[in-house]
């Protein structure tokens, strides 16, 4: 039941930071918008109003994209050393670890998570990530290159890598600091100055983070952090003339604005975009740890997230039990506010993604997909919906196709594991899949035919800072993470010279 109980003591430093209207970061100072005009950001557990921000616009990129190009030509930013540079990144993470509380907290507020889910997740993950890529700064190399066409001696060549320039990086409300970090940790190792704009739901730890930036000693117009719509801060960003690299995630359709948006200058893209990801389950999988598994793969962070195992194949011996267990498993999930202890599963981020979610759930139930458990919303207070198993669906439905970003796993048998892999593929997304089997060449053998940047074997949802993230098809394009996301923050630049 959606209860308003509120059992966790609001940290002081949130209170304070959520009272007061938070302003945006252009060249070290905290700033109002050029326009003077602010935004409402929501609680989604209560729909009350949260707090004011500083609506930021196109003037206001064009500010911050000016603070980053002189940080970036001239400033200080400039000359820095790898090794310093790496050290502003680690003192980043110490310092996330030290608020960590604080930052759990304002996460749950704005975008309703569990704060505990919050705790264990959300922040461990951010602050590995700013050490994980502060280890990469010192490690950025080019290579020595033997010359094959030329006679040996005849020329010395080389290649380096040099920072993209300034970025501007465009993020969702899913996990709202979580992507902050995946974007500015690779981007500060790599020597770039950024332009930030979080989603409009969910400024607030961006924002905080922009106090912790300054307090580790990242020089100004480094990091600018600019709040505001996506129709206006965000598309002036990915159209801007002097921004080098646009860095997206969210939805494939705002990906294909952004990409038409970048033609302009022909500036780099990377899209982290979303997905339908295949969950299969065999019948000799250990069911014990694949049941609790499929479930907390579509219904953690309350199924908002890209790669979701949305789309539940189970084979045919198995599909009862696997069926029963998982809906089991959702009907004990307890769907409460971020800040009750109890809360497993908080709000949608927001009204507009409720009636997105339950738009399908209707949608689902017009086609004639029954749901085993859930199948609407929860209480009447907040954007909470029920988790929710559909069966009886079938490939064409609206459920088993579109992206819903919401807590609905529809639950498909299949008989001929032979084509599995073609079911799975089924889809414009490749974005991640699970396999749960005791069969190890029965695993390798499947993943080898999943078109999706990540495959999950016997688990789900695993993520490190050093594992590639991305999508085939119209997931995206580049990864996120690893040393693989630095070729999308550096150039490559072959020098060569005559002996
Ligand atoms: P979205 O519109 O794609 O939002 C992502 C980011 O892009 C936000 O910062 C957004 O600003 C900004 N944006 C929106 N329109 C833009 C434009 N024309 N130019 C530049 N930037 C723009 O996603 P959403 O509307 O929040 O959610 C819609 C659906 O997207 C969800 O239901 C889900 O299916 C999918 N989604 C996927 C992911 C993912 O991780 N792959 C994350 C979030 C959502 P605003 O905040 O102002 O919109
Ligand atoms: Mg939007």
């Amino acid at each position: 039941m959606a209860t308003a109980s509120v059992a966790v003591r609001p940290h002081e430093n949130v209170t304070g930071y959520v009272t007061k209207t938070r302003k945006m970061l252009i060249n070290g100072k905290w700033v109002d918008s050029a326009s003077g005009k602010t935004f409402e950001t929501y609680n989604p557990a209560t729909g009350e109003v949260l707090s004011h921000v500083a609506e930021g616009d196109k003037e206001d990129i064009d500010r911050a994209v000016k603070a980053a190009r002189a940080a970036f030509e001239t400033g200080p930013w400039s000359k820095i050393s790898p090794s310093e540079r790496g050290r502003m990144i680690w003192r980043l993470g110490d310092l996330l670890e030290k608020h960590l509380e604080e930052f759990a907290q304002l996460e749950s507020l704005d975008n309703g998570k569990p704060l505990k889910i919050a705790r264990v997740a959300d922040l461990p993950l951010s602050i590995d990530h700013f050490r994980y890529y502060a280890g990469w700064a010192t490690k950025i190399e080019g290579n020595t290159v033997p010359m094959s066409g030329w006679k040996q001696g005849m020329f010395h060549a080389y290649t380096v890598r040099e920072p993209v320039g300034v970025v501007g990086q465009i993020i969702p409300w899913n996990f709202p600091l979580l992507m902050a970090a995946w974007k500015l940790g690779p981007a500060l190792a790599s020597g770039c100055t950024i332009v930030l704009k979080p989603a409009e739901q969910t400024p607030l730890t961006a924002l905080r983070l922009g106090e912790l930036i300054q307090e580790a000693g990242i020089p100004d117009g480094v990091v600018n952090i600019v709040p505001g719509y996506g129709e206006t801060a965000g598309a002036a960003l990915a159209a801007h003339p002097d921004v080098d690299k646009v860095a997206f995630t969210g939805s494939t359709e705002v990906g294909k604005l952004i990409l038409k948006a970048a033609a302009g200058n022909l500036k780099k893209v990377s899209l982290e975009l979303g997905g339908k990801s295949p969950n299969i389950i065999f019948d000799d999988a250990d069911l014990d740890s694949a049941i609790p598994g499929a479930a907390s793969a579509i219904f953690f962070n309350q199924g908002q997230c890209c790669c979701a195992g949305s789309r539940l194949y189970i084979e045919k011996k198995a599909f009862d039990k696997v069926v029963e267990g998982v809906a089991d498993n959702a009907s004990k999930i307890r769907v409460r506010p971020g800040f009750d202890p109890d809360s497993d599963l908080g709000p949608l981020v927001s009204e507009e993604q409720l009636n997105r979610v339950c738009g399908f759930l209707e949608s689902g139930a017009k086609e004639g997909a029954k749901a085993v458990t859930g199948g609407s919303r929860e209480g009447t207070t907040g954007y909470f919906v029920k988790p929710t198993v559909l069966i009886n669906t079938n490939p064409k439905m609206k459920v088993v196709q579109e992206e819903i970003f919401g807590p609905v796993v529809t639950a498909i048998p299949f008989s001929d594991p032979s084509e599995i892999a073609a079911t799975a593929n089924d889809t414009i997304y490749g974005l991640a899949a699970g396999i749960w089997t005791r069969d190890i060449k029965k695993a390798h053998s499947l993943a080898s035919k999943i078109k999706a940047g990540t495959v999950w074997i016997n688990c789900y949802n695993i993520f490190d800072a050093s594992l590639p993230f991305g999508g085939y098809k119209q997931s995206g394009w580049g990864r996120e993470m690893g040393h693989e996301v630095l070729e999308h923050y550096t150039e490559v630049k072959s020098v060569c010279a005559a002996l």
